[in-house]
Parts: C-alpha cells; sequence; structure tokens
C-alpha cells in the first residue's frame, strides 16, 4: 500500500432532503471504531441544496463533504451516487467506508467498490477493530448459522450494514465540525433515463411499529387483500415471506429475513408463516409476535407471544371485524 488512508467515510443516504435513519446508526458505531484507530469520521452528503448538513455534526461526524447538485440527486439514480461518491472516496482517501444496506446502499456499494478495486462486505451485523487495525466485518453466513469474520486486505475497507443493528447516535448541539462543499460530476455512462420515481416502501416498513406478515399460506394475490385491510387497521405496514415474493404475489420490499429486511415493530403478526431461520432472522427482535398458522408444531409458535392454530382465512376475517367493531365505538 502506497497511498496513505485514513478516516471513517460514512455515506449520508438521504431522501427528500431528509436523512435516513441508518446514517445515524452508522455515525454512532462509526465514532466508536475512529476513537480506537485515532482517526476522524467523515460524513458524504450527496443530495440537492438545502439538506440540514449540520445534523451530521451534531450526530458525530467531524466534516461532512456535502456534494450539492439538485439536478442528479433528485432520484435515486444509481449512476450518479456511485460516480459521485467514488470520486469523493479517490479524493479523501478513508481507510473505512460504510454504507447502509438499504436498497440504494445494497445497489451501489458494489458498483463504488468494483471502480476502487476493493473488496466489499454486505449486510454486516457488527464491526470491530483488530490488533492490527484493521475493520473486522461481521456477517451471518450459512443461513445464519455461523457469524463470518471478514478482514479485507485492500483500502479502502468497504462494508454496508444493515439497518437497525445499532442504536442511533443522539444529537449533541455543542458538537462542532466542517461543512466541506464538494464538485458534483455528471454520469459518464449514461445509458438510461430516469422518468419517474416509483413509491418505495423498505423505510416505511423497517420503521413501522405494527407489521402484518403473510407467508405461503395465502393462495393468491388477490387475498392479500385482507392482509392489508388487517394492517391498515392497527396503522401497520404489510410484509412477506420469501415464498410469497417468490409466487410473485407480492414486491420484494415487503420481503421480511435474511435476504429482506429486518424489522424491529412493536407488534408483528405472522399469517401462515412457518417459521423458517431466514424468516425469523428479520422479525425476531419484534416486541411483541402474534403467529396464525394451521400447524401447531410450525416453528414460529416457539418464538411467538401468542399463537392461534386456525386458518388465516377465517381468523384474520374474524380480527378485522373485531377490530371495525372497537373503532365504531
Ligand atoms: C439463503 C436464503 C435466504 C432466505 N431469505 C429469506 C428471507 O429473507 N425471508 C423469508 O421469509 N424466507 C427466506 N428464505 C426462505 C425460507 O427458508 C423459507 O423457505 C420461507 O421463509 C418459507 O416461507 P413461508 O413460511 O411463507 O412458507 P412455508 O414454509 O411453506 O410455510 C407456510 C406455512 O403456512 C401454514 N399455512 C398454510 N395454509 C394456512 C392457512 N390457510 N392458515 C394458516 N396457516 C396456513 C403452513 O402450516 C405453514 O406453516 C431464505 C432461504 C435461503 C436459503
Amino acid at each position: 500500500m502506497t497511498e496513505k488512508y485514513s478516516g471513517i467515510l460514512i455515506f449520508a443516504e438521504q431522501k427528500d432532503k431528509t436523512i435516513h435513519k441508518v446514517v445515524f446508526e452508522l455515525l454512532s458505531e462509526g465514532r466508536k471504531l475512529a476513537e480506537q484507530l485515532g482517526v476522524g469520521v467523515y460524513c458524504a452528503l450527496l443530495g440537492p441544496g438545502g439538506i440540514d448538513a449540520k445534523e451530521l455534526i451534531y450526530r458525530g461526524a467531524d466534516a461532512v463533504y456535502y456534494v450539492e447538485d439538485d439536478e442528479i440527486f433528485n432520484m435515486p439514480d444509481e449512476l450518479a451516487y456511485s460516480e459521485n461518491l467514488v470520486n469523493l472516496i479517490k479524493t479523501i482517501k478513508p481507510e473505512i467506508c460504510l454504507i447502509g444496506a438499504t436498497s440504494l446502499g445494497r445497489s451501489i456499494a458494489p458498483r463504488v467498490a468494483a471502480a476502487l478495486e476493493t473488496g466489499l462486505t454486505a449486510d454486516c451485523t457488527d464491526l470491530r477493530i483488530d490488533d492490527d487495525g484493521k475493520l473486522i466485518q461481521i456477517r451471518p453466513a450459512f443461513s445464519e448459522n455461523i457469524l463470518a469474520h471478514i478482514v479485507s486486505d485492500k483500502m479502502p475497507q468497504m462494508a454496508t450494514v444493515r439497518y437497525k443493528e445499532f442504536q442511533e447516535s443522539k444529537p449533541d448541539f455543542n458538537r462542532t465540525g466542517e461543512i466541506v462543499s464538494f464538485n458534483s460530476i455528471r454520469p459518464m455512462d449514461r445509458t438510461f433515463e430516469f422518468i419517474k420515481e416509483l413509491s418505495r416502501k423498505e423505510t416505511d416498513i423497517s420503521d413501522s411499529d405494527v407489521v402484518v406478515s403473510v407467508g405461503a399460506g395465502i393462495k393468491n394475490s388477490e387475498d392479500i387483500k385482507m392482509i392489508y385491510e388487517l394492517a391498515g387497521l392497527l396503522k401497520g405496514t404489510v410484509g412477506a415471506s420469501r415464498a410469497v415474493v417468490e409466487n410473485g404475489f407480492i414486491s420484494r420490499e415487503h420481503q421480511i429475513g435474511y435476504s429482506g429486511n429486518r424489522v424491529k415493530p412493536k407488534l408483528y403478526f405472522a399469517c401462515a408463516i412457518s417459521g423458517a431461520a431466514q424468516h425469523i432472522a428479520g422479525m425476531k427482535d419484534a416486541d411483541t409476535i402474534i403467529a396464525i398458522n394451521t400447524d401447531p408444531s410450525a416453528p414460529i409458535f416457539n418464538i411467538a407471544d401468542y399463537g392461534i392454530v386456525g386458518d388465516i382465512y377465517e381468523i384474520v376475517p374474524m380480527l378485522i371485524k373485531r377490530l371495525k367493531e372497537i373503532n365504531q365505538n
């Protein structure tokens, strides 16, 4: 390694000028790592003008590199984000680069790593520093049966980190830091054009207090309407097992689990979900779990706080009816 790399760079993802909460989680973890290494924590804020960059300083950044462009960052355009992030990383040369494992983060991180000819560990659940000052990137492997400890011999050491894995850093309004303007670059290889952005539910589901999830016991996409109705009455969001996504009944943003979204709601309904380890990985931290399943030996009952042995086609309409009665009174 001939060039000197130093500091921790966090991709400060924003949408509609609001910074994603995963960034505050990365800042709390990034600060701990930085203190062990004796280096600074920086944020790469790529977005239109008018974002409150100071919030990143209050939450733990020593400097924010603000790449401001009203035109190219008005949509989640992976090329614009990745090319600008690469440009910034080449200039400031951080030893560690952390990106939230959101839809955008999961899409840009491999592009950035490939452009920098470095490694990338996806979906980390823990990060540590070893005795040589290298980043240990920890993530579940083999369907969550082991925790792999991965160290990269390239710079920067890059990882995406799952949302809701760490506590958010609390704002300290006495913290000071620098906000540095950084010029944007236009993506060179423009082979497509963004026309409009379709709504993305991912953030809603991860932040939702109530998630009503449906599994392979649902017979067709039409029947998912009752799950939406139940979720609506509980002011919640609809989730699904991978089986339902693979059947094409619902889009992938709804998938809960190892290869989907991780949720920590106050209330989680598992409707006709068997409770495979890969599903449980995404919802086991819910405060209260209610499972409805026709099979009394379904593994989901092992982690459920309340179990209903029954058919969702009978139980869900009953719950809807009862909730409507309660709402009317
Ligand atoms: C690498 C890897 C990653 C994966 N990632 C994920 C992931 O992110 N999320 C995920 O969910 N899965 C994931 N899976 C798949 C996982 O292993 C399971 O196959 C999947 O979770 C099963 O979904 P299910 O519970 O809906 O279906 P099933 O296992 O088929 O279970 C359906 C359940 O519904 C019950 N049932 C049927 N009809 C009714 C009814 N009318 N009323 C009530 N109960 C009924 C049955 O008794 C059964 O328990 C992954 C697998 C691998 C190998």
